[in-house]
């Protein structure tokens, strides 16, 4: 894991693009995401790309203006690809090198003549983000959701199986199911309501038809950068190194399907017909000044040997606060700003980014760049904290009013999601994943 700081975690350093200085904007010259995109309605080839202020940083028209060199400039060419599963190969030197060389080329330099392209020749690499639209940064090859929040576990558990308690094996490693690629899309994603088998409560015979009780996960999505053979394993200890960044992911959640059809087996059709990421990958060298401890009460098992570093404890957690909003028709039609629903961060998760790629592996299975986990809904112990209506709502049992005279126990058609994520500390800048959106479209069987 990495508190690896250095000159572009600096708070002072200013950028030449006036809108990368604003208070507001989630992309300062200390964050530098990376995502792939295009202009808008046009049939330009998704390229990469890195937010900066209010802009996207064309690094294919960085590249032709001579802004790069050494493996800065290999790192950049793996970029114009697509998808950024090369460049993600490459490994932490090189997702350095063109970070070190991207804030170079944007921080104003007081002054002082500059090498490189002028900022006349930087200005015409920028593309407006309202001009923008993203594709799925990475080509995916295998998706795994854990399941990592101790509170929303419990919460699950009381709600979904009443009788139930928490499985012993979830203090003792991450545990996870093997999810689906097909239907992951970029935030903007409208999502079909889907149909599935549901059980009513005291009923015998199912039925078919379109999901009751849909709802949302507030997670981040973990982009694997380097791979690892199989039959091999990835050590506790060095796992970051094999982690490229960190999104906001929502998965999409058939409360009513999942409960029938989840045991013995695990969630099925009540997860498969969507998942949402938002655009940007902030990078784990970005993520460097906003580590936390990570503490483990002494009334729980202490990890096992393979799952625990010396580091751990002083720094293992990521302070990333979380938030989502809702979007009812009703608040478009009356131009009212989307509900927060619940605020929390990923710093009180039950395992680490590290703990997940570790256990992930220690069986021999090979992880592959471009590969996904999600951490698992990120719920924090009191009620405001929930990253999931299920447990908001109490199963519904306790409706959430909404400002606009409506309640919800869960999502209704037209209903729009809306996640965003930050990381402040005293000292350093504050930087942000962007906006992860998603839409429910009404279901629809033929
Ligand atoms: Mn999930």
């Amino acid at each position: 894991m990495s508190m690896r700081l250095d000159h572009t975690h600096d708070v002072t350093a200013r950028s030449w693009l006036a809108s990368a200085n604003d208070d507001e904007t989630p992309f300062p010259l200390q964050n530098l995401p990376f995502g792939v995109f295009r202009r808008a309605g046009t049939a330009e080839a998704f390229r990469g790309g890195v937010a900066l202020g209010d802009r996207v940083i064309d690094l294919s028209a960085v590249i032709e203006a001579g802004g790069f060199s050494g493996l800065a400039a290999q790192a950049a060419h793996a970029c114009k690809q697509p998808t950024l599963n090369g460049f993600f190969g490459m490994g932490a030197d090189a997702w350095r090198a063109l970070r070190h060389a991207l804030f170079a080329l944007f921080k104003a330099q007081d002054g002082r003549e500059r090498s490189g392209p002028g900022i006349d020749a930087l200005e015409q690499c920028l593309v407006p983000q309202a001009d923008a639209e993203y594709g799925l940064p990475a080509q995916i090859g295998d998706y795994t959701d854990f399941y990592t929040s101790i509170d929303h576990a419990r919460n699950i558990v009381k709600l979904l199986r009443p009788d139930g308690t928490l499985s012993p094996n979830f203090q003792w490693m991450p545990v996870a199911y093997h999810g689906r690629v097909s239907s992951i899309g970029v935030a903007g994603q409208q999502v079909r309501r889907p149909y599935g088998q549901r059980l009513a409560t005291g009923g015998r015979i199912p039925e078919v038809g379109p999901c009751t009780r849909l709802d949302y996960e507030l997670e981040l999505g973990i982009f694997i950068g380097v791979g690892n053979g199989q039959g091999t394993r990835i050590p506790v200890s060095s796992a970051e190194e094999y982690v490229f960044g960190l999104c906001l992911l929502n998965d999409w959640s058939a409360r009513d399907i999942q409960a029938w059809e989840s045991v013995p087996l695990g969630p099925f059709l009540a997860k498969n017909f969507a998942t949402t990421l938002s655009p940007w990958i902030v990078t784990m060298d970005a993520l460097a000044p906003y580590r936390a401890a990570w503490t483990r009460s002494s009334d729980d098992p202490q990890p096992l040997p393979y799952l625990l570093t010396p580091e751990m404890s002083a720094y293992g957690a990521i302070d990333i606060q979380l938030e989502v909003a809702l979007e009812t028709a009703n608040h478009r039609r009356n131009r009212m700003p989307p509900t927060r629903l619940s605020r929390t961060s990923f710093c009180q998760q039950y395992w680490t980014v590290a703990q997940m790629v570790a256990h992930h592996t220690v069986g021999g299975c090979n992880l592959r760049s471009g590969d996904l986990l999600g951490s698992g809904t990120i719920s924090g112990p009191t009620r405001e904290e929930a990253g999931a209506l299920i447990e908001l709502t109490q199963a519904g049992h306790s409706p959430i009013r909404l400002p606009t005279g409506e309640t919800r126990s869960f999502l209704d058609d037209g209903d729009v999601v809306v996640m965003t994520g930050w990381c402040e500390r005293p000292g350093y800048a504050r930087i942000g994943f962007g906006e992860n959106r998603g839409e429910i479209l009404p279901a629809k069987w033929d």
